[in-house]
Formats: C-alpha cells, sequence, structure tokens
C-alpha cells in the first residue's frame, strides 16, 4: 500500500466528524474498511478526492450502525454507476459470514430492486473466516475475529508488499488473544474513546472502549513504531489533537498518530 486515507475519525455517535472508516490506495485502486454511518461517506470520499469507479475491494468490520449503514450508499452509488456502464468489472465486499445478510437485508428494504441485482454478479460478498489470509489489490491481508462480546467483529493485519506490517484490530480495546496478529506490526490502528484525564466524563470503560493512556500503554508495551488513534468522542474535537497528543507522548514513544478527518498518511 502507498497511502492510507483517513476519511472519519469519530465514535458511533460523533456528528462532528465522520464516523471511524479508511481507505488504502495501491495502484491507483483503493480498498475501502468500513463506510461509516451514512452518505457521509460520499463527501468524505470526494473531500479525499477517492472515485467510487476507483474502489472494487470495501471491508466491513461489522454490523453496527456506524460503520455499516454507509455500505448502502456504497452499494446504491456504484450499482448506479454500473447501471450506466460506468463502473468497471465487480465489487467485492469482505465481511464475517453473518454480516452479508445483514448487508444485503438493509439495502434491499432501503434502495430500489434496480441496485440490488447486481448482488451475486457484479457485487460479490465474500465471507472471510477467522484467520483467513487473502490476496487482494496484491497486498496479504489475514482477517480475525477480535472476539467482541458486544457484536461479532472482525480485524485484519496487513503485511505490505513493501514488508510493512499494518494491524487493525476494529473498534474495541486489543485484547491479548490478538497478539499473533498484532505482534511485530509497524503501524497499529486503534480506538481511543477519550482522554484517560477525562475518563469520568466520557466512561469509556462501561462502553467497552479504551483511551489514549490505555491505547498508548499498549503501543509502547509491544514496541509498535506507528500508532493511530481514531474512533473518539467529539465534544473536545477542536482540541483533540493537541489534547490526546499531550496524554499519549507520556506513554508512548514512538510516532503517534491523531488524525482530523480527511488526513492522509504515506507508508
Ligand atoms: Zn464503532
Amino acid at each position: 500500500m502507498e497511502k492510507l486515507f483517513v476519511l472519519g475519525t469519530g465514535n458511533a455517535q460523533a456528528i462532528h466528524c465522520y464516523n471511524t472508516c479508511f481507505a488504502m490506495l495501491k495502484n491507483g485502486e483503493y480498498f475501502l474498511t468500513d463506510a461509516g454511518g451514512g452518505n457521509g461517506i460520499l463527501l468524505a470520499l470526494d473531500n479525499s478526492g477517492i472515485p467510487l469507479e476507483k474502489i472494487h475491494h470495501i471491508f466491513v468490520t461489522h454490523a453496527h450502525s456506524d460503520h455499516i449503514l454507509g455500505m448502502v450508499w456504497m452499494i446504491r452509488m456504484i450499482a448506479t454507476k454500473m447501471n450506466k456502464d460506468s463502473y468497471d468489472g465487480n465489487l467485492c465486499i469482505y465481511c464475517h459470514k453473518e454480516l452479508i445478510a445483514t448487508i444485503k437485508t438493509l439495502t434491499s428494504l432501503t434502495v430500489g430492486k434496480k441496485f440490488c441485482r447486481h448482488f451475486d454478479e457484479r457485487i460479490l460478498f465474500i465471507p472471510v473466516a477467522d484467520g483467513e489470509t487473502r490476496s487482494i489489490l496484491g497486498e496479504r491481508f489475514t482477517f480475525f475475529d477480535i472476539c467482541s462480546t458486544k457484536e461479532k467483529q472482525f480485524g485484519f493485519t496487513l503485511e505490505m508488499e513493501q514488508k510493512i506490517k499494518l494491524a487493525f484490530p476494529g473498534d474495541e480495546p486489543y485484547r491479548e488473544n490478538l497478539s499473533p496478529y498484532v505482534q511485530g506490526a509497524h503501524w497499529l490502528l486503534h480506538e481511543a474513546f477519550c482522554l484517560y484525564d477525562q475518563r469520568d466524563r466520557f466512561k469509556p470503560y462501561e462502553k467497552h472502549h479504551s483511551t489514549v493512556k490505555d491505547a498508548c500503554e499498549l503501543a509502547e508495551h509491544l514496541g509498535i513504531p506507528n500508532l493511530v488513534l481514531w474512533h473518539t468522542e467529539d465534544k473536545t474535537i477542536a482540541d483533540r489533537k493537541t489534547l490526546y497528543l499531550a496524554e499519549g507522548s507520556q506513554y508512548y514513544h514512538g510516532r503517534l498518530y491523531v488524525p482530523e478527518d480527511g488526513e492522509v498518511f504515506t507508508f
């Protein structure tokens, strides 16, 4: 992969930024992970200069609204392009098995038949199993079950052609049993609901989320040199970067990133 495009950085209830989702670029094609909670995905992609015609691979982590509902819009818009003959090839949607029925149902209940008629013909749903490795855009992805107790969720490890390993354990705190997937990563994309300093205000732990301090201690412990924090609250968004970097740097000595929506990282 060449670049990581941060499309959204917010948690489920964020309204001052988009829900956490991202795209990675390889040879002019994009691999999209999650689509946020609505048609804001279309604006986020537009703002990042990512054309729908260049997205043929989408991975969806889980069925929560802030990750999946944007898929209805992605499917609607890409199917429209298929209908107009302005989209080449197939759209491949990767997700755990149960999620396929969820995406199909949500979409078929909310958009017309002319869009859904491409299901299983040009819009392909590809189930991924726990521990399954697939080559996508010439890169090696290994998908895994993050063992959520809330809703079945998958993340992935990406071993890039250029020998960079990236770990994305979804929107919940890292669990020890994921260590085979996360150990040795050069990049960790991790959730941080809020500052540790503001845990009493935002109550991250009762929502199965972690704080900046927790994620930074984890990355420090695992010796991961690049840490991206997102899936945050948005009440402090005006100062989020400054505050989170200040707290994080007390616990982590690698490169810490607290992106705004629209930021781009080069690998
Ligand atoms: Zn989420």
